[in-house]
């Protein structure tokens, strides 16, 4: 039951219509490696991060069992920053800045014990970095897992399409899905990306939901309907990481169990958009997560007679 994720461990600043925060706790595989942390997984992050970076957000770590061997500290230099602004409608945002920072030299190196992981995620990241996770490891995993987003897609297109090569599922939001296809409507766009590599499609559409798209098979996930969505960024990964933490608990890869995956991914993210950045995360209960995968049950179940 182990997952080994690959991503960023960032500082993050985000402005939203509730307010600005200073730089605080953020990054792909942080948001992921919380996640999983709520299924009881094994779950360790290779990763980079600079001098800045303070012991208290490693401790926070720790405390949710994450095994951090696999983030390398390079003391002169500064930990990979992200900023950005949301729109009113909370469902777009402008990146401010993007500070790759100590991730530009980053060759990152997989720990001895890590090497037969069942379940890789290979969090939003330079596909060069991901691409080299991979090929470090001893045995191909049971599922391996991409995320990435517009700024890779722009910046290292080929090398994100040699590393689809290798991949099992890939997650994207519809933007993103559009432009990697080049196609407007979301089932087409699926079609054509089923083809680049991975056999399992997940487009995230924020606060519509999320589609799964396997062969000719289509599932949907709603997102959970919030009087509030405070601060979005993380969702995505929170997702990411409640979905593969899932499948590498419960290691089954069927369609079916990945219908599930889909919606404790849906459910832990549906908490990551409440406060700003981590917060909620790192005070989230299992009792909590139960409560919330209830009321998704009963958000999607119904009965109907057709004759
Ligand atoms: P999400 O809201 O799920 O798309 O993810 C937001 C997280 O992604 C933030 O915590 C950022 O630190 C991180 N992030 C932003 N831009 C990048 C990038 N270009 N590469 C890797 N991680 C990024």
């Amino acid at each position: 039951m182990s997952l080994l994720v690959v991503g960023t461990v960032a500082f993050d600043q985000i402005e939203t219509p509730f307010g600005k925060t200073d730089k605080i706790l953020g990054g792909a595989a942080t948001f992921i490696g919380m996640a999983a942390s709520m299924l009881n997984v094994k779950a360790g992050i290779v990763s980079v991060i600079g001098g800045d970076f303070p012991q208290e957000y490693l401790d926070l770590m720790k405390e949710k069992n994450i095994d951090l061997s696999g983030i390398e500290t390079v003391k002169d230099g500064k930990t990979f920053f992200w900023s950005g602004r949301y729109h009113n409608d909370m469902n777009s945002r402008d990146t401010l800045a993007t500070e790759l920072n100590v991730l530009e030299s980053f060759q990152p190196i997989v720990p001895e014990g890590w090497k037969k992981p069942d379940v890789l995620m290979l969090g939003n990241l330079h596909p060069l970095v991901q691409k080299s996770v991979l090929n470090q490891l001893e045995e191909r995993p049971k599922l391996v897992v991409l995320d990435t987003m517009n700024f890779w897609m722009d910046l290292t297109w080929n090398e994100l399409m040699d590393v689809l090569q290798d991949v099992d599922v890939l997650t994207i939001n519809d933007e993103e899905a559009r432009q990697m296809s080049k196609e407007y409507s979301l089932v087409k766009a699926a079609k054509k990306i089923l083809t680049m590599g991975p056999k399992t499609l997940i487009i995230k559409k924020g606060e519509h939901g999320a589609l799964l798209f396997q062969g000719n098979h289509v599932f949907f996930a709603p997102a959970l309907p919030l009087e509030d969505i405070f601060d979005p960024t993380g969702a995505g990964d929170t997702f990411a990481g409640g979905f593969s933490g899932f499948l590498a608990k419960t290691q089954n890869y069927s369609f079916e169990n990945m219908k599930r995956a889909i919606i404790y991914g849906s459910a832990l993210a549906s908490f990551t958009v409440e406060k700003f950045g981590t917060e909620r995360l790192a005070e989230l209960t299992d009792e909590e997560l139960i409560e919330r995968l209830d009321v998704f049950k009963s958000l999607t179940n119904f009965d109907i007679e057709i004759d």
